[in-house]
């Protein structure tokens, strides 16, 4: 898989990131105390999906969201 941009893959679980803000969100706890990846269960628990390329996002778009914008143009 290539790595663009903010793209990063994960050296814990190796699942892939569509950006930084997505892969610090499935990094759960705190620091030299309880830290670990959330499981790809607590991921979609979150809100988290992957896009069409296979990168974990840290929020699908809401269709409401999706709605508005193309009834804007
Ligand atoms: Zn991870």
């Amino acid at each position: 898989m290539k790595l663009s941009g903010d793209r990063n893959q994960c050296q814990g679980c190796k699942e892939y990131f569509n950006s930084s803000f997505a892969f610090n969100k499935h990094r759960h706890g705190d620091h030299g105390i309880d830290r670990r990846c959330m499981t790809v269960d607590e991921m979609q628990a979150k809100g988290m999906s992957k896009n069409a390329a296979g990168f974990w996002i840290s929020a699908a778009m809401p269709d409401a969201v999706t709605a508005e914008i193309s009834e804007a143009v």
